[in-house]
């Protein structure tokens, strides 16, 4: 009753299309939001993969900080409007939306870590938005699984031009390197997994897990969407 009468003065509505529905994402909305597999894009790179594997030829014979990367959508129309959202419109709930479907098709990998922690953002960048848009779905996704959630062992130590105004991969590489330190802490030697919420030519996820390589025993990394190279 409560929840009718709310939705009487607070409608649903699609967080894509806006339209009213009786859940947060509509089921055309949802149609058209591609769900990534390991069989079909590579997991380092997302580039499409011609056999089924789990790299491509390309990332196969270069060295990795992690030992495992998944991501649940492609990002296009659908899944670029959600993260806008997220991180332009500051529609914090849509963190929440996020982790629901991340945890619905990754529970099991999620749950063999130890701990979660989601890609640092800079001082700055939190006095700019409020907050980090990484670190809210990491704490939602680990509400709702058996894995603790850790702020502040990776930070980030200065603020770098934003990666999403760099198109280079190359560039990207050289804007985010040496920008983060790993705090001492009692979860040294654990397996941790770093949560974005987009991933886009790896840049800044590579620079994370290299920096915890070495005080940690595995790195997982998991976005909500990825961009198709
Ligand atoms: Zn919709
Ligand atoms: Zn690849």
């Amino acid at each position: 009753m409560l929840k009718e009468a709310l939705n009487f003065f607070f409608p649903i509505v699609c967080v894509i299309c806006k339209t009213e529905c009786n859940s947060s994402i509509c089921t055309s909305c949802y149609r058209t939001m591609i769900q990534i597999t390991s069989e079909t894009f590579c997991i380092v790179c997302a580039k499409k993969l011609r056999f089924k594997d789990l790299r491509c030829i390309e990332c196969s014979s270069i060295f990795h900080y992690f030992h495992d990367s998944k991501s649940l959508f492609l990002y296009e129309k659908a899944t670029r409007e959600i993260v806008k959202q997220l991180k332009f419109y500051r529609n914090t709930y849509v963190a929440k939306i996020m982790a629901v479907l991340i945890v619905k098709k990754f529970r099991q990998y999620i749950e063999n870590y130890d701990i979660i922690i989601p890609v640092p953002s800079s001082k700055q960048q939190i006095f700019k938005r409020s907050f980090n848009p990484a670190s809210l779905l990491a704490m939602h996704i680990s509400k709702k699984c058996n894995v603790k959630y850790v702020c502040n062992f990776l930070t980030k130590k200065h603020h770098t031009r934003s990666q999403h105004t760099i198109k280079n991969k190359e560039t990207r590489l050289q804007n985010i390197r040496g920008s983060f330190a790993v705090r001492k802490s009692p979860f040294f030697g654990s397996k941790v997994l770093i949560i974005d919420d987009v991933i886009t030519t790896g840049a800044t996820i590579h620079e994370c897990a290299k920096s915890l390589y070495n005080h940690v025993s595995s790195i997982g990394i998991l976005s909500f969407a990825r961009v198709l190279l």
